[in-house]
């Protein structure tokens, strides 16, 4: 069942356009230099972060991003949102993105589609009265959708977001487990990132591979492959009208 699952999410993005159905940022779409001034080559990625914010791990998170340059995408809880509003503001203020992770990240396969988008629905006005306006973009909780929750995703007007990497730090015991990781992994341009800032260790992963000595890593906010799929399509559409 998890091979079928994982062909289904491979094939989707191949037919769905990226605005509406994001697992992975186009390669080859930055214009920023080949090679940093370390001569390490330049990958650009999306950091993502999940199931926050929190008290004590978001701030810190929100300080390691700030000291390496590197932007990411809060997928954040509504009931969290709503006992810590002033993360939302800080993620904000600092240049990141919030997206829209439901109100109580209820188990996916006992929530209906209706209570579902309900849960959507009512974090979406939870952070518009925090920060002036609703996200664009949601992420189910798990990655977990069926065609009536994803449609509906798309009536309310959201892009659908999910990763094409995961460390799985909400598994990691100790700084060894991100560790090896950060050294084993292998980015790609345009990769999507999962990590959680309900845990210690995404904080640790952004200092880590921010740090490599082979290559630089430079995370961008998700809505950045977005905004240029969008450029294109208005200027083809120019072209071709
Ligand atoms: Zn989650």
């Amino acid at each position: 069942m998890n091979t079928i699952r994982q062909l289904i999410k491979k094939a989707i993005p191949t037919v769905i356009p990226q605005r509406l159905f994001l697992v992975h940022g186009t390669p080859g779409q930055q214009s920023t230099d080949l090679q940093d001034k370390q001569k390490r080559p330049n990958v650009n990625v999306s950091f993502t972060f999940d199931d926050g914010p929190h008290p004590e791990y978001t701030p810190r998170l929100l300080d390691t991003l700030n000291q390496y340059h590197q932007r990411g995408t809060f997928f954040v809880i509504g009931e969290k949102a709503q006992q810590h509003p002033e993360l939302i503001e800080r993620i904000i203020d600092e240049g990141h993105e919030i997206g829209n992770h439901t109100f109580s990240h209820s188990e996916p396969s006992e929530t209906s589609t209706r209570h579902f988008l309900d849960e959507i629905k009512q974090t979406d006005q939870l952070l518009t009265q925090i920060t002036g306006r609703a996200p664009d973009l949601a992420r189910p909780p798990k990655g977990k959708l069926t065609v009536g929750k994803i449609l509906g995703l798309w009536l309310q007007r959201h892009t659908v977001v999910l990763w094409d990497t995961d460390p799985r730090d909400y598994l990691m015991q100790d700084i060894k487990a991100i560790t090896d990781w950060c050294q084993q992994y292998c980015p790609q341009e345009g990769n999507i990132c999962l990590m959680h800032d309900n845990h210690p260790y995404a904080d640790e992963a952004v200092k880590q591979l921010s740090e490599r000595q082979d290559v630089h890593i430079q995370s961008h906010i998700v809505s950045h492959w977005l905004a240029h799929k969008s450029y294109q399509s208005i200027i083809n559409q120019q072209v071709v009208t």
